[in-house]
């Protein structure tokens, strides 16, 4: 596919498209609504993850479709080095240029000046605080360039991601257009690929963990546990979101 990166006008789709499309892909393979959307959205189409497994199967089937797929990830400064090891390693296994977004400086400096360097710990508005400036804002600066994005969210990853689509509209990010080709996809179909395709996966899936995110907020998870227990484990009625996603309910989590 030689011709779809080389647009760069904006794509748009009305919401009777995006429900058109999102019923279109429901059934059919994430290849397939990765090949549109490299298609439609060329070089304003970008891919963001976090190299988690789901994020790694689609990095590795959007390479397969064109290897100019556009790969963003943010660094929020407190990943484990596991985890940054990890990175270069996909980014020499695909030989492909990954965007690094990182917190804005000034804001972190503020924020670390006034409640210290762990404040997450202390109280959710803080935690919900530190998310916001080392991942939300990164990411939000990092899309603000593109038409549509693709996510590794899976349906039955939490609650607050049941209802999510296919092909959906991404009101936290200017409306622009959300794919989550792996909506319908479990666990074990992950890995499977994974396997199938010889797909490199983050070392710390072998120590125990089964999500994985910053390193003071992540922990391994037992046998049995919830996949996202390991989550910042010391908020037992919070969302395990950190607002990439959705809208936290701030009144929820100070209940
Ligand atoms: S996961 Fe923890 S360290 Fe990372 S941004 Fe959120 S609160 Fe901060």
């Amino acid at each position: 596919m030689a011709e779809p990166l080389t647009l760069d006008r904006r794509t748009t789709l009305d919401d009777l498209e995006i429900a058109v499309f999102a019923a279109e892909f429901e059934a059919r393979a994430p290849q397939e609504a990765l090949r549109w959307a490299i298609g439609r959205f060329g070089s304003r189409l970008a891919l963001a993850t976090s190299f988690q497994a789901d994020g790694m199967a689609l990095l590795d089937m959007a390479y397969r479709i064109d290897p100019r797929i556009r790969v963003i990830t943010v660094d929020s400064g407190r990943l484990r080095q596991e985890t940054y090891d990890f990175i270069d390693q996909v980014r020499d296994r695909y030989g492909i240029a990954i965007e690094v977004y990182s917190p804005q400086a000034a804001e972190l400096e503020t924020f670390v000046g006034q409640h210290g360097t762990n404040p997450f710990y202390r109280s959710i508005d803080l935690r919900v605080r530190c998310c916001e400036i080392r991942k939300v804002s990164p990411l939000t600066r990092a899309l603000s360039g593109v038409d549509a994005w693709i996510a590794g969210q899976r349906r039955d990853h939490l609650a607050s991601r049941r209802g999510i689509q296919v092909v959906e509209r991404d009101e936290l990010h200017g409306g622009i257009v959300k794919l989550n080709p792996l909506a319908a996809w479990t666990d074990d179909r992950v890995w499977d690929y994974l396997r199938a395709h010889d797909v490199p996966s983050n070392p710390l899936y072998d120590q125990g963990f089964t999500s994985i995110g910053c390193a003071p907020c992540t922990r391994p998870t037992a046998p049995g546990d919830d996949p996202r227990a390991g989550r910042w484990w010391w908020e037992q009625q919070a969302t395990k979101e950190c607002g990439i996603h959705c809208r936290i309910d701030w009144s929820a989590l100070r209940a």
